[in-house]
């Protein structure tokens, strides 16, 4: 299951499960999307891959049996901050924001 992380692991703005500027890389990397786009360049920094927009999920249960939803999954809490230095991350960028992600 999908862990909607609470901030941009770059600028540590909050990303509540509801918002529509979350960007998440296919290992749940999350950065705002000014992040994702002008500093990242669609380059994840950890892995390389591209960002996608973050689903949103719903509040509610609307499968009342299944337990779907925040209420039965919420969002997580953890604050993550990135690891990587500006110059580490500028290095992966350049090397990999012409080269269209499914092509790294
Ligand atoms: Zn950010
Ligand atoms: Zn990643």
């Amino acid at each position: 299951m999908l862990e909607i992380r609470a901030n941009c692991e770059l600028c540590d703005v909050d990303l509540p499960p509801h918002s529509k500027e979350a960007r998440i890389c296919s290992y749940e990397c999350t950065y705002c999307r000014n992040c994702a786009e002008t500093v990242l360049k669609n380059v994840c920094p950890t892995c390389g891959g591209g960002f996608e927009r973050r689903p949103v999920r719903p509040h509610q249960s609307h499968r009342g049996e299944l337990k779907l939803g925040l209420e039965y999954h919420p969002a997580s809490k953890k604050r993550y901050v990135s690891k990587w230095t500006t110059e580490q991350i500028e290095t992966l960028v350049n090397g990999l924001k012409d080269v269209p992600p499914e092509q790294r």
